[in-house]
């Protein structure tokens, strides 16, 4: 079975979802910058800043960090969760 890992630190599990909510409540409350190129801006700004990226990195924090109320498209968010699938995917 797949298994999807949190980039900035251990925590596994099988489930994508699991490792977003768990960004989420452990690294997001300490996001101050940008941690792929060192951007720095509120935290409000830091979405946009990562979508406006085209590399998996930051595609990757942006799908971790998109919430319910987001207002991205549905096909923005089915892009975001393709890339972090294959970034986030543990391989064997
Ligand atoms: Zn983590
Ligand atoms: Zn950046």
């Amino acid at each position: 079975m797949a298994r999807y890992k949190c980039p900035f630190c251990d925590f596994t599990s099988s489930r994508l979802y699991s490792v977003k909510a768990h960004f989420k409540a452990v690294h997001y409350p300490n996001l101050t910058k940008c941690p792929v190129c060192g951007y720095s801006s509120i935290k409000s700004k830091l979405l946009v800043h990562f979508l406006s990226q085209t590399d998996e990195e930051h595609l990757t924090l942006a799908y971790l960090l998109f919430g319910r109320n987001s207002g991205l498209h549905f096909r923005v968010k089915k892009k975001l969760r393709d890339v972090a699938l294959r970034t986030l995917r543990i391989k064997e």
